[in-house]
């Protein structure tokens, strides 16, 4: 990519200044780079310029588009951190230092079950990088992209290696930040790389039913189109097409058998309101069949990383089997940006905004994740024990949500216990925690949580935390918590017993 083009893309949404800043950082790249080659033989600066590209389409705001330009500046030039810092200022060099340290921790993952330790301090890199700005996660999504769009210079062994990364850290990692299309675009090229003939079976045959299937799906799109103009409610309606590497999964999943696959196509109806959306849902029901265990309502209990929509399988007048997915504009706009949608630069605020403060954090409920890793974080960088284990949970694992009785959200792990809820809802409630109703029945302190649980903490002003806790808390959270208040009431103990002590010597003297 030119940078000329970049420049006419950057144009229409930044300012001015902005874009003369945009015109430096690819002219002091260029330099930097100078002599240095891609694999396909293209000067490296093109990868940068690509990048910048790819965030400029994301919608990212300018620091960040900088920093997409300057990303491989300081890891593979001369060019140091203090000059990008006196160029482009403290938040755009904050940013390439993230990029590079997430680079340098990368490296080291793959080995995880061999090197532990190193893994671990890797790992940390990553979560300090994290932690400190989302940003640097989304413009390490965009090398990505760009390295695996031009993976087919690599030799072979390579192109595995990168493309089973991909699957096993970048994929997920968008999925995390609900970044759906992102995420769809890192598994289709990936996995045609790490399984090239299951990957072209796999397309043929999708090709081969959608053929069968689309003129029927027409019918239907034709049908429920006409009675929701007979309502009056507004909709765009499209079909959907599975992806190749999500069908290879959910294949797995069913034991190999396509036609236990429901929604290998999809019609989406897109509409404005929440209102419509259940409406839509109603009018489709008394249309056709609905498969009863197959109704999702995403939009009362959201994806934990944010998703919303109504889904519904349903049995056709024509008997054919279809699934609908009901969502507003607005969820649809997430569904496909996630987290990137956060930072558009038509919105743009304070770009403080976006960092993240130590406790406090402006990012929306069900991206309370991000916070808590930052804690983790945190701990690391001040040399405190993580089990690796726990890393692996809080970064990639499932989430859970489960609200308080006034209805405030909060998003756990999947597994997390009554005790976890209590940590996270606030401390000093988990200290005086006495026992626990989920939707309104006792719940022991040892059974796991589940999405969507109403969860009360029965309080007794005499209850303490026991040692026993310690096995009855999955979260690093939780279990830092409670080893903190675990040690203010050991002291406490034991100022007791010295005072018992004095106290007993000064009765012996009498
Ligand atoms: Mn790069």
């Amino acid at each position: 990519m030119q940078k000329k083009t970049l420049l006419d893309v950057a144009r229409p949404h930044y300012e001015e200044n902005q874009v003369l800043e945009l015109d430096h950082a690819i002219d002091f790249a260029t330099k930097a780079h100078a002599g240095q080659k891609r694999m396909s033989g293209e000067p490296f600066v093109s990868h940068p310029i690509s990048v910048a590209n790819t965030l400029v389409e994301w919608g990212m705001d300018i620091d960040s588009v900088l920093a997409g330009v300057l990303h491989d500046t300081v890891e593979d030039t001369d060019a140091t951190l203090e000059e990008i810092e006196s160029l482009f200022g403290h938040d755009v060099a904050f940013l390439v230092d993230g990029v590079t340290k997430v680079s340098q921790a990368r490296s080291g993952m793959q080995d995880l079950a061999n090197y532990l330790p190193q893994t671990k301090d890797n790992l940390s890199k990553l979560l300090i990088a994290v932690g400190q700005d989302v940003r640097v996660i989304i413009i390490k999504l965009a090398d990505r992209l760009h390295n695996l769009s031009t993976l087919q210079h690599l030799p072979k062994e390579k192109q595995v290696k990168i493309a089973r990364e991909s699957l096993e850290v970048f994929g997920p990692m968008a999925d995390r930040l609900g970044m759906g299309r992102v995420r769809i675009q890192i598994e289709e090229l990936a996995y045609g790389y790490l399984d090239p003939t299951e990957y072209k079976k796999l397309q043929g045959v999708v090709r081969k039913r959608l053929g069968r299937s689309t003129r029927k799906l027409g019918i239907v799109r034709a049908e429920v189109e006409a009675v929701l103009q007979k309502q009056n409610i507004e909709a765009d309606i499209n079909g959907r097409v599975k992806s190749i590497y999500s069908l290879h999964r959910k294949l797995k999943k069913v034991g190999g058998n396509i036609d236990d696959i429901y929604d290998l196509m999809a019609l989406r109806i897109l509409v404005k309101t929440q209102e419509d959306c259940y409406r839509v849902l109603g009018v489709i029901h008394s249309l056709y069949q609905p498969m009863v265990s197959r109704i999702k309502d995403y939009i009362a209990v959201p994806k934990p990383n944010g998703y919303q929509s109504l889904h519904t399988t349903v049995i056709t007048l024509n008997e054919q089997i279809v699934e609908f997915q009901i969502r507003t504009y607005e969820m649809h706009e997430y569904a496909e940006r996630g987290l990137a949608a956060s930072f558009h630069y038509h919105e743009q605020k304070d770009s403080k905004d976006y960092r993240l403060k130590r406790g406090t954090s402006t990012l929306p409920a069900h991206l309370q994740w991000i916070t808590q890793l930052q804690a983790v974080a945190l701990q690391l960088r001040d040399n405190e024990d993580v089990s690796t284990d726990q890393l692996n949970i809080d970064l990639f694992g499932n989430r859970i949500f489960v609200y308080s009785p006034k209805g405030d959200i909060y998003n756990l792990p999947e597994g997390a216990l009554p005790l976890d809820f209590a940590y996270l809802v606030h401390s000093d409630i988990a200290k005086h925690a006495y026992s626990f109703r989920v939707n309104g029945n006792i719940h022991p302190f040892d059974k796991p949580l589940h999405n969507g649980d109403v969860v009360e903490v029965v309080t007794r002003k005499l209850s303490s935390p026991k040692q026993a806790w310690k096995d009855l808390v999955t979260t690093t959270h939780a279990r830092n918590k409670l080893r903190g208040q675990l040690k203010q009431l050991g002291i406490i103990e034991s100022i007791t017993s010295a005072a018992n002590i004095i106290r007993q010597k000064t009765l012996r003297k009498k």
